[in-house]
């Protein structure tokens, strides 16, 4: 059965996380449900001692049907829905005046925000991150689709963050008693996993996504894994949200730095003109710019925040060297914008099948029913606090 027990920082023994896996697998009732974060891809091979950076993607979906899964998705399709929520959402901000917006996908950062900088909340985007998205998506209009009863699904993400544990329980992100994800793997305990399953992913045969629903990908959900990359895809909507066609140059070299924090101003043109941004990861450069912010000092319309130096390519569930990371994280970062140039579609909004879950379930972006299924709200959790801003941060993006 499955475990009940829920530790809200991910601290409890990762052992007792696969084996709740292995218990889904091994459930015929149950409809077990896999997805893998964008860096997980470029980060994986590594706990199998492939070169960092290597993109095994393929291999994964190859282990997940060893394993047993029934059906394997792809968080960077909700990545994409993040892109459409999110561009909508800032859109309609910035027409109130309403500035700046801040990212929402890094949950370490809602946590960061609600414990220490509170009145900034109301600044943070409402859309859910891609995991929930994922979640959330898989248990309503994938069983709808496919003919499922959603209660049997169990979705399992596998993340390059203990964050995202924590994130998992979080009770606003649970309607009538159900959770949208129900196990979170870090890097690490999925190769455990495998490990102990004998699968090695050094031997093991590629395969791809075949889910028609909810598996295709636009580069722009690739690049989520990586600093600036929230920016970029969002970006690429936006300008053609307002100018009724494509950007024509697709990447964005002003975005891509690597410094801690990065600023840029952006001609969208169109109904929109120019938006100035600003990206930030890791602690202090975080912790700067909200106290910018609170000042009003900070002069930018949307600021995306990633707690992990380097953004989820170095997130804390992977293999990490705290004295190396950045030649790591930048190998896994080259291997992201190298899946962004070589798919079809490079834009969230021609993903096919997001268009066809807007088409036919969610109607368009930030609609009442996407509201409803894809927002979520935050809460002052300042009181919580009697650790040092440094001790807190370091709890919630260091691995246990
Ligand atoms: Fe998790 Fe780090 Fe990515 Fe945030 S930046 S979502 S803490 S891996």
């Amino acid at each position: 059965g499955q475990c009940v027990m829920v530790c809200p920082t991910g601290a409890l023994g990762e052992r007792d996380e696969t084996d709740t896996v292995l218990d889904f697998l091994f459930d015929s009732e149950i409809v077990t449900v896999f997805q893998f974060a964008p860096a997980v891809r470029v980060g994986f091979g590594e706990e199998f001692g492939l070169p960092p950076g290597t993109n095994v993607e393929g291999r994964i979906i190859g282990a997940l049907r060893r394993l047993g899964a029934d059906i394997v998705l792809d968080t960077n399709f909700a990545a994409d829905v993040v892109v459409m929520e999110e561009s909508a959402e800032l859109l309609g901000r910035l027409a109130g005046k309403r500035r700046p917006t801040f990212t929402s996908c890094c949950p370490a950062w809602i946590n960061f925000a609600e414990r220490h900088y509170p009145d900034l909340l109301p600044m943070l985007s409402s859309t859910k991150s891609p995991q929930q998205c994922l979640g959330k998506i898989a248990k309503t209009y994938l069983p709808e689709r496919m003919g499922i009863d959603p209660a049997r699904i169990r979705v399992i993400s596998i993340m390059p963050c203990t964050a995202k544990k924590d994130e998992r329980v979080r009770p606003q992100l649970a309607e009538n008693g159900v959770s949208e994800i129900d196990v979170v793997l870090t890097t690490r305990e999925f190769a455990r996993l495998l490990k102990r399953q004998g699968i090695d992913l050094r031997s093991q045969e590629p395969s791809v996504f075949d889910n028609p629903y909810m598996s295709a990908y636009s580069g722009a959900g690739a690049i989520f894994g990586t600093t600036g990359g929230v920016m970029e895809a969002a970006v690429r909507t936006m300008y053609q949200i307002a100018n009724g066609r494509e950007l024509p140059q697709i990447e964005l070299s002003q975005l891509r730095g690597f410094d801690g924090a990065r600023t840029a101003t952006i001609e969208v043109g169109g109904t929109i003109g120019t938006v100035k941004v600003a990206m930030c990861h890791g602690l202090r450069p975080t912790r700067d710019l909200c106290e910018a912010v609170r000042a009003g000092t900070a002069d930018f319309d949307f600021i995306e925040i990633m707690a992990c130096p380097g953004g989820c390519v170095d997130g804390g569930g992977n293999l990490r060297s705290k004295k190396a990371y950045l030649p790591y994280a930048l190998k896994r970062r080259e291997s992201l914008f190298a899946i962004d140039r070589s798919t079809a579609v490079r834009q969230s909004h021609n993903n096919p099948q997001v268009q066809a879950l807007y088409r036919d379930f969610l109607e368009r972006p930030y609609s009442e029913k996407a509201h409803h299924l894809l927002h979520t709200y935050y809460t002052d959790r300042s009181v919580e606090m009697s650790l040092t801003v440094k001790q807190v941060w370091e709890d919630i993006t260091m691995s246990t």
